[in-house]
């Protein structure tokens, strides 16, 4: 091996800094570092290696102990990686090193064999991603652009097709306010996925409910690969001040003043990832401060969540809301639109990056999580309706 593989942040979503990369006994060592870009504190990476002729790779991530999550789980983690030959997986093990100096690295390898490989910390989930699965449902979802972001990418939104005549149990979906989250990505794509199915399940909700869809609210952060929490010069989910502070979060409230109009009764469900180790699925609920009726509202999601998930801890699905804050705590899109929209009840759902209990998840399995999500909001709803 004379010449070294070509290495840098993948084209799409990429991130990560390239700190070294040198020949091994057998293969190459490539180190990196997860930038934070407009984040304070970093997480996402996405990079990629060409020119590997076969050789075995170890990575080396150099900064995950400054990582967003508990510096303790870092050998819970599990990293994802691609090679020309097959789709994403995870990593079998992480090796984490402990430096005399208090740093930590945390090693994963790809055995081999291919000539170009991607690692990143989660799957990625970007447009094409979503382009893949509109064409797979065929029609069934309606696509409209509601605003321009920031970088001049036209921000789509999808509506199940069906008779809008008269207005219905209305649920609006979110995702990547925070635009490294990846796992609210894929959780979204089984709820889009399963819409489009032919079962009866699905034919039921989709007369019950007028379902909206944004999928990318930082899409210029998705694409260009920033982790995107409390993403400078102003966090997407403290942005939703009277004044909105960001293009999109501008185009989303009026869209969601549209959707209000036209639904009975309504719920928002925004799709998140947690810190980088936390497992399972579950509910942030509104903070101390927040109406109780609110808070109400979001702990009976909670608990449809809960019964739609029997394998965790019903306690486990909803989470107190009191970490410190970089901006105005209280400037989400929750207390927006409880306050702006009639008292409209919107709840985020943060799912793990690893795991629910036990076992690593794969796409598939947060398209199922995505499923059993829908079913939740979907009971909340139905009692709504009933009330
Ligand atoms: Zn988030």
């Amino acid at each position: 091996m004379t010449e070294g593989p070509v290495v840098g942040p993948a084209k799409l979503s990429g991130n990560g800094c390239i700190l070294r990369v040198e020949p091994r006994a057998e293969g190459w060592e490539i180190a990196f570092a997860s930038e934070p870009r407009t984040s304070p504190q970093p997480l996402w990476f996405h990079l990629e290696a060409g020119d590997l002729a076969g050789a075995p790779v170890e990575f080396v991530w150099e900064n995950p102990d400054i990582c967003l999550g508990n510096p303790g789980e870092l050998a819970s983690l599990r990293p994802v990686l691609k090679s020309d030959h097959e789709s994403w997986r995870r990593c079998d093990a992480v090796r984490l090193v402990e430096h005399e100096d208090g740093r930590k690295s945390l090693c994963f390898s790809h055995e081999g064999g291919a000539n170009r490989v991607s690692a990143a910390f989660c799957f990625p989930y970007g447009p094409p991603h979503l382009e893949a699965t509109l064409a797979d449902t065929g029609d069934v979802w309606e696509r409209c652009v509601i605003g321009v972001t920031t970088g001049g990418r036209p921000l789509p939104r999808l509506r199940l097709r069906g008779d809008h005549s008269e207005s219905r149990a209305g649920l609006y979906l979110s995702a990547r306010q925070h635009s490294g989250e990846s796992p609210g990505s894929w959780v979204l794509d089984g709820i889009l996925r399963f819409l489009a199915d032919d079962s009866d399940e699905a034919r039921q909700i989709g007369r019950l409910l007028d379902v909206w869809v944004c999928p990318f609210v930082d899409l210029d952060g998705v694409v260009e690969g920033n982790y995107g929490k409390d993403a400078l010069p102003w966090d997407f989910n403290r942005a939703w001040e009277p004044m909105p502070m960001r293009s999109a979060v501008h185009a989303i409230m009026a869209d969601l003043r549209r959707f209000r109009e036209r639904t009975s009764s309504r719920l928002l469900v925004d799709l998140h990832g947690p810190g980088h180790s936390t497992p399972g699925v579950y509910v942030q609920l509104p903070r101390a401060e927040r109406p109780e009726l609110q808070m109400q509202g979001a702990q009976e999601f909670a608990s449809d969540l809960a019964d739609s998930f029997p394998e965790l801890h019903a306690i486990a699905c909803a989470h107190e809301t009191n970490y410190a804050s970089r901006w105005n705590k209280l400037a989400t899109i929750a207390s927006w639109a409880w306050d702006t929209l009639g008292e409209t009840q919107a709840v985020s759902v943060e799912t793990s990056y690893q795991r629910l209990v036990d076992e690593p998840l794969y796409p598939d399995d947060y398209r199922r999580i995505g499923r059993r999500v829908l079913r939740a909001a979907h009971a909340w709803l139905q009692r709504r309706e009933e009330e």
